[in-house]
């Protein structure tokens, strides 16, 4: 049985976070589920950019790096990234975009450890985690890289490989176990870099306590950092000294400010710094860190659970939809996705109705869930209108065909 409106509406009224929908910018009129590609703009991040706009750069000038801590600015949302993935604070630097991080992290990796000389990962993966490790490749003579199917990578893994996962895929959903699959690579003797762009702020992550010792995510999904906000990156604290970035820029040394000659790498994870701090990026991301900090992740992960089962339930006898996203919640992210033959122009009907998914080649249609902005009643109603959209064959025009650059 589909569950009803008043089911929905029962649990948004006893929702210990629904007080959070009122700190997002969000149109009346649409219903967002795209939060996984692009967060939702939180009401303080214009003032906060505002502020740091007119009084940090405005009246502090270049005294700003040292007056308002631009320069450790890196460290201090890193610190707070840490405490939502279950790390140490000085674990995680806030940097560059999360395919340059996954660069820097797979070179340091194999560059420290002569032995490696496969880059392991599996076909469909984020394409810019393969194209990156394909880049990276084909700069280190002797190195390759190796795609088998997720079930294989384990018995696939060795001393000679490097393995490049994502921990929630972006297109299925489907979510490994973390520490399981880190311990299992790991008694293999091979290394495990995590992609955990849409797993951050979206699923419980217990770093330390998985052994994980490298990984990298990005701040402009459920974190709500703003377009190309600064990503982050993650290198367990006894890795820190051995490893180095292959992009020694000055904000990686020891001592920038001594304008030495010759490189000499910070002592700890500025290291992974390569170029000057993006201040205004930082400064959006950190709002949203807070965000997700002040609401938790037990409850944010435990209401993305509820929104993603009430979202199937709703659509559980829709036959014209395929789930490809893990029922089990625990092994599945926060976004619900479907197989349609004529998923793009499904979608495009959806958006002209205010429901706002996106639409993954060859034909996924996805519904990212961010448990901060998102009511059970706004799951319900998305469902229910995607229901109408099948039944009435709304979607079958040829207005909801042109593809536009971005899906
Ligand atoms: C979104 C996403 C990225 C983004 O990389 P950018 O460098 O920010 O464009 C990388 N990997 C995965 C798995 C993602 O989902």
């Amino acid at each position: 049985m589909i569950p009803t409106l008043a089911d929905a509406e029962a649990r948004d009224a006893g929702d210990q976070l629904g007080h959070f929908r009122a700190r997002f910018e969000l149109p009346p009129e649409v219903i967002y589920l795209d939060g996984n590609s692009l967060g939702a703009l939180p009401l303080e991040t214009p003032d906060r950019l505002e502020q740091v706009v007119r009084e940090q750069w405005g009246k502090g000038l270049i005294g700003s790096w040292n007056t308002a801590r631009w320069i450790e600015a890196p460290q201090t949302v890193g610190g707070k990234i840490a405490q939502l993935i279950g790390a140490a604070p000085d674990e995680v630097i806030v940097a560059d975009s999360t395919s340059v991080n996954l660069y820097k992290l797979l070179a340091a990796a194999l560059l420290a450890d002569a032995a490696k000389h496969i880059i392991l990962t599996e076909p469909g993966n984020f394409p810019t985690d393969l194209y990156i490790a394909r880049g990276l490749a084909a700069l280190r003579p002797g190195v390759s890289v190796r795609t088998v199917s997720r079930d294989e990578i384990t018995a696939a893994a060795g001393p000679e490989t490097l393995v490049l996962l994502t921990h929630v895929h972006y297109k299925t959903g489907a979510r490994f176990d973390l520490a399981e699959t880190t311990r299992a690579i790991r008694a293999r003797g091979g290394t495990i870099v995590w992609d955990l762009s849409h797993s951050v702020g979206a699923v419980p992550l217990a770093l330390g306590d998985a052994r994980v010792e490298l990984a990298v995510g990005c701040g402009y999904k459920y974190l709500n950092g703003g377009p190309g906000a600064p990503a982050f990156l993650y290198v367990a604290r006894h890795l820190q000294t051995t490893l180095h970035s292959p992009l020694t820029g000055w904000m990686g040394h020891a001592a920038p400010f001594a304008f030495d000659n010759d490189y000499a790498p910070a002592p700890d994870l500025r290291r992974f710094l390569c170029g000057t701090p993006p201040i205004l990026g930082i400064a959006a991301l950190d709002v949203g860190v807070d965000l997700t900090l002040e609401a938790g992740m037990p409850a944010v992960a435990r209401k993305s659970s509820q929104l993603c089962d009430l979202f199937i339930a709703c659509l559980d006898e829709t036959v014209e939809l395929a789930l490809i996203t893990p029922r089990d919640s625990e092994a599945r992210g926060s976004h619900v996705s479907y197989a349609h033959p004529e998923g793009y122009a499904v979608m495009q009907a959806l958006i002209a109705r205010g429901i706002i998914g996106d639409f993954r080649a060859p034909d996924v249609i996805r519904f990212g869930i961010t448990p901060l902005y998102t009511r059970f009643a706004d799951v319900w109603h998305a469902a229910r209108i995607l229901r109408e959209i099948l039944a009435d064959r709304a979607w079958d025009n040829q207005a909801y065909r042109t593809r536009a650059a971005v899906t």
